[in-house]
């Protein structure tokens, strides 16, 4: 936990809902650069992603860790993180999170990634599993299951995968935009037709790529038959993310459908929509959200997004989460920045009378973990 924060949050062990796993393998310049950001391409001939909020902080606030002092350049870093190795800067970055439980999402992986166990030991933590919905539709799509009994199969094979996991993840955002997801299943005739419509696009292509909106949103509401909460990609992403159609509140619709259901929705990473999925989780009992992922990219900037994204949400269904990947700096990261953000933040309000010292204590206690282990039903104090 870091020693350099005092307030309500600098000390609170952390539930990271959010997560993924982290490269243990030797990066590059190259290879550190493509994790540091969300663009999927290189930076411009003779630029540089440590040249961004996200890039700064990694030299601000993980050099010292690995014995550097703050602002060493960038290539004083990563040569120091080759020479400690990925595990032992694994070590140290997850090491002083202060984070005890990550729910790890395992639908995107990488060369060398830690395995979830490794993943707990790194971090000293519990590690839960959240299951990425699409990819195990794409999955039998290449095993060759045909169309008639597809979707029947498919329900199969994700509540077996339900029964190990804390919740399910979609990607809709990724493959269409969050208005496919509709108030109810796909008609099956519907259904059918987008099946062959998908089989033919990857025996042509080669690829199992699921963009069909009809399926999507089937995939979706099969989802929901098991009764798991389900997370969505909304926001910001790499350049894959339809971000035009990614505004949650094209959501509307499904989260009225399910809201007797009690399915539990968790809105994840938002920017630049914190501010409608605030709206969401103020009006819809049900729906929850964070900010992880952005406040590691918006860097010194967490203050203000973390401002917003409390504006008018109650404290009751906000989550800590870093959406870290591929970099141990993205969990040291997500998880400090939010720290000092919200500490900044309860000071300014006990400062101006708004909140008692005990009023931040609960909000604090409520953000860390306390609501993530209502939303997912997860035992344990952590
Ligand atoms: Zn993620």
């Amino acid at each position: 936990v870091p020693t350099d924060l005092e307030g309500p949050m600098s000390q609170r062990p952390l539930i990271d809902h959010h997560a993924h796993g982290i490269t243990l393998g030797e990066l590059d310049r190259a290879g550190f650069e493509a994790y540091a950001t969300e663009s999927n391409s290189p930076p411009p001939v003779g630029t540089t992603a440590f040249d961004t909020p996200f890039g700064v902080a990694v030299r601000a606030w993980c050099a010292p860790l690995l014995d550097l002092p703050a602002h060493v350049d960038a290539d004083a870093y990563l040569e120091r993180r080759r020479a400690l190795g990925g595990a032992e800067v694994g070590r140290r970055l997850l090491g002083a999170t202060g984070i005890t439980r990550i729910l790890y999402e395992t639908g995107i992986s990488g060369p060398d990634f830690a395995v979830p166990s490794q993943l707990a030991r790194l971090a000293k933590a519990e590690v839960d599993e959240v299951v990425r919905i699409e990819p195990l539709a794409e999955e039998l799509l290449r095993e060759g299951v045909p169309t008639a009994g597809f979707m029947d199969r498919y329900a199969e094979v994700l509540h077996a995968r339900a029964g190990r996991a804390v919740s399910l993840k979609s990607i809709a955002a990724y493959r269409a935009g969050l208005d496919v997801v509709g108030p109810g299943p796909s008609d099956a005739v519907e259904v059918d037709r987008a099946m062959e419509r998908w089989r033919r696009e990857a025996d042509r292509t080669g690829q199992v790529r699921l963009t069909e909106p009809v399926l999507l949103n089937e995939l979706v509401w099969r989802g929901v038959s098991t009764g798991l909460p389900i997370q969505f990609h909304v926001g910001l992403g790499d350049d894959d993310v339809a971000l035009g159609r990614c505004d949650p509140l094209h959501l509307t619709g499904f989260i009225r459908a399910v809201q007797e259901r009690g399915t539990g929705i968790a809105l994840l990473h938002c920017y630049p929509f914190h501010r409608q999925a605030a709206y969401l989780a103020h009006v819809f009992p049900t729906v929850h959200f964070d900010v992880g992922l952005t406040l590691n990219h918006v860097g010194a900037g967490a203050d203000r997004v973390l401002r917003e994204a409390m504006e008018l949400a109650p404290f009751h269904k906000q989550l800590f989460s870093t959406d870290a990947y591929g970099l141990a700096e993205l969990y040291h990261l997500g998880a400090w920045l939010f720290r000092r953000a919200f500490d900044r933040l309860a000071g300014d309000l006990i400062g101006a009378g708004d909140w008692s010292a005990p009023d931040a204590d609960h909000v604090a206690d409520l953000i860390a973990g306390r609501n993530a282990r209502r939303l997912y039903g997860l035992e344990g104090v952590a």
